[in-house]
């Protein structure tokens, strides 16, 4: 038996991007850091704490996504966990590349971090280590079983595109042995490294993979794994015309957070200068217009303004014009877990 739901949006419960910083020792070729809009700087501890506590009490639940860059890399996440400990965080997650630097296992307790989130972008070695760079792949996996052996909950976190959707149907029976608790797929975008990725030559015309291959492979897939008793999360990417769109920067309470100050409430802005909120000297306070807010509440048929304006590839339009559906706000995920 399992239990599949869309998850909703909500304005009871924050949640937290944190990059504390934007260095990282791998290259992926979809990375979506972008260091010209996102900073270069490693955010000192007292600043993590003081940008914390701006957001644990905006609603009855908070929940903190650490991430960089490679965050492990930040000598004093441990504390940086322990803070949000602290200050009351519902849910504390680190999101790493496997590398697991400054003994981030050893620093931390299980019961501090609710999931260590593992990036792996290929089944095989080859096509992972040809996306993330040689060697990630056994590293990833280490930390994974190193992770796992320790007591921690271990989630994977897998990018679907063109260039490894084909071995996708291999990964249920490798979570599974690796003993993660949770499965998070989720889409390349079209932005960072893979908006100008004509260069890199590894993916076919589009990154992405086709509406059809989609819905063919992942619902269906993400029901098997679930039936193992991994809870499965992916996004649900097509709306049909009865279907209702949000957005979730109107309905929902997501803050997408970057060193240099700037503060996102859209993930696929985080390209532009366009944030609605920043910290200046440890205060968060609102710009200026124009920002991203002004793009929430327009209403086109194709569902997503932002998606409409920077990854187009994804519609398909009938002979009359009109799209033949909908994309939903890139943050509306179906979850499937076991009962
Ligand atoms: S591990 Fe993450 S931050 Fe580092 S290069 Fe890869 S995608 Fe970018
Ligand atoms: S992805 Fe689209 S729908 Fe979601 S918050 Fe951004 S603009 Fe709104």
């Amino acid at each position: 038996m399992k239990d599949k739901k869309t998850v909703s949006f909500s304005k009871d419960a924050t949640n937290i991007f944190f990059h504390i910083l934007t260095n990282c020792n791998l290259k992926c070729r979809h990375c979506y850091i972008n260091k010209k809009e996102h900073g270069k700087n490693t955010l000192p501890l007292e600043t993590i704490k003081a940008w914390l506590e701006a957001f644990a009490g905006k609603s009855a639940t908070a929940n903190v996504i650490f991430l960089g860059g490679e965050p492990t890399l930040h000598q004093d996440l441990s504390l940086a966990v322990k803070h949000a400990k602290k200050t009351g965080y519902k849910s504390i997650t680190i999101d790493t590349n496997g590398y697991l630097f400054n003994g981030i296992l050893s620093k931390t307790e299980p019961g501090e971090v609710n999931y260590i989130s593992f990036s792996l972008d290929g089944v095989t070695r080859r096509t992972n280590d040809m996306l993330r760079g040689k060697g990630s792949y056994d590293k990833c996996i280490l930390g994974i079983k190193d992770a796992v052996a320790k007591g921690f909950n271990t989630s994977l976190i897998y990018t679907v595109s063109s260039a490894n959707i084909d071995e996708f149907d291999m990964i249920e029976d490798l979570l599974c042995d690796l003993g993660v608790v949770r499965f998070f797929i989720q889409v390349i975008g079209i932005r960072g490294k893979t908006a100008k990725s004509g260069s890199s030559g590894i993916y076919q015309e589009n990154p992405q993979v086709s509406r059809l291959k989609w819905l063919d492979i992942i619902p269906a897939a993400a029901e098997k794994i679930a039936r193992r008793g991994i809870t499965v999360t992916y996004p649900k990417v097509y709306l049909n015309q009865k279907e209702q769109f949000e957005c979730a920067g109107l309905v929902a309470d997501n803050y997408f957070i970057f060193p240099n100050g700037r503060v996102y409430r859209c993930p696929l802005c985080e390209d532009y200068p366009v944030h609605s909120m920043e910290f200046k000297e440890n205060m968060l306070v609102k710009t200026g217009k124009i920002n991203e807010t002004d793009l929430f509440g327009l209403s086109i048929p194709e569902g997503c303004v932002m998606n409409r304006l920077i990854q187009p590839g994804n519609l398909s339009y009938k002979k009359d014009g009109t799209p033949e559906y909908k994309i939903a706000c890139c943050l509306l995920k179906e979850e499937l877990s076991a009962m």
